[in-house]
């Protein structure tokens, strides 16, 4: 898997905190900016967290470029419907000379398995390139083509969809694969805003709380002690 911040919208935490500025105080529009402090930015930031006043946060966008994912994993990536952007290589227009493909850890891990998994990959393979020759177009020999299949994509969210999706897919309840991912994306925007992003990830971190119920894994009450 291979997760890059191609772009962001520029200074995002300052951005964020004009915007909540302009709520909290009598700052007229071209004040918004002015005299505008990092410890001044913090605090915005750090007061809009604590409240769970989120919107200010749709101003910023982050993108990134995505691959080596496997369909599974795309497939409940694009789930994610709200403040959120995809562009994702066509299976319809791209043909797979030699698919790659994602093996799960727990198959890797037993050899005898992950050699039935290899070798039903290669027999999906040969089907696929069976029907390509024989004049089936790649939308419909696509269908024999696996949920392992990689895929890549670009991805924009602003960043009340970033914190929403982290709560989600950070939590160790969410599938390995795309957790890794949101893992992977949220440590590439906390190197570019810390403060933003500096209590996202899965809700027992960030507000002692599991929605998980009867499914929790139970670290919320370790991470309540600690
Ligand atoms: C552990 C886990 C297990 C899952 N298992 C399944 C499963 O078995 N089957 C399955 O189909 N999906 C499953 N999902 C996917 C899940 O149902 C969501 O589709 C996905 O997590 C995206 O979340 P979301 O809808 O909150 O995000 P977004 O689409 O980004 O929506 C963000 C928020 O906007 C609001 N919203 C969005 N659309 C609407 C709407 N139409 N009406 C009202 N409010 C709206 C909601 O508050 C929502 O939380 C699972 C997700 C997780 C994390």
């Amino acid at each position: 898997m291979k997760v890059i911040l191609l772009e962001h919208t520029p200074e995002p935490e300052r951005l964020v905190a004009a915007a909540a500025r302009l709520c909290y105080s009598d700052k007229a529009a071209d004040e918004l900016l002015q005299d505008f402090t990092p410890d001044k930015v913090s605090a915005f930031v750090r007061k809009l967290v604590s409240l769970g006043h989120e919107s200010p946060m749709e101003h910023v966008n982050f993108t990134f470029a995505i691959a080596g994912i496997s369909r599974a994993c795309s497939h409940q990536l694009v789930r994610h419907r709200i403040g959120a952007s995809y562009s994702q290589k066509s299976q319809r227009y791209v043909k797979e000379k030699q698919f790659e493909y994602v093996t799960p850890p727990k198959i890797a891990a037993k050899p005898e398995l992950a050699a039935k998994f290899e070798q039903a990959m290669i027999d999906m393979q040969h089907v696929y390139e069976q029907l390509l020759a024989a004049g089936v177009p790649a939308e419909d020999a696509r269908f024999v083509l696996p949920n392992a299949a990689s895929t890549s994509l670009v991805l924009t969210m602003n960043v009340r969809s970033l914190w929403h999706f982290f709560e989600l897919r950070c939590c160790q309840r969410a599938q390995w694969e795309i957790r890794a991912l949101a893992n992977a994306m949220l440590a590439e925007v906390r190197q570019v805003a810390p403060l933003l992003f500096e209590k996202a990830g899965p809700t027992c971190e960030s507000m002692g709380i599991c929605f998980e119920g009867a499914m929790s894994c139970g670290r919320c009450a370790n991470v309540l002690e600690r």
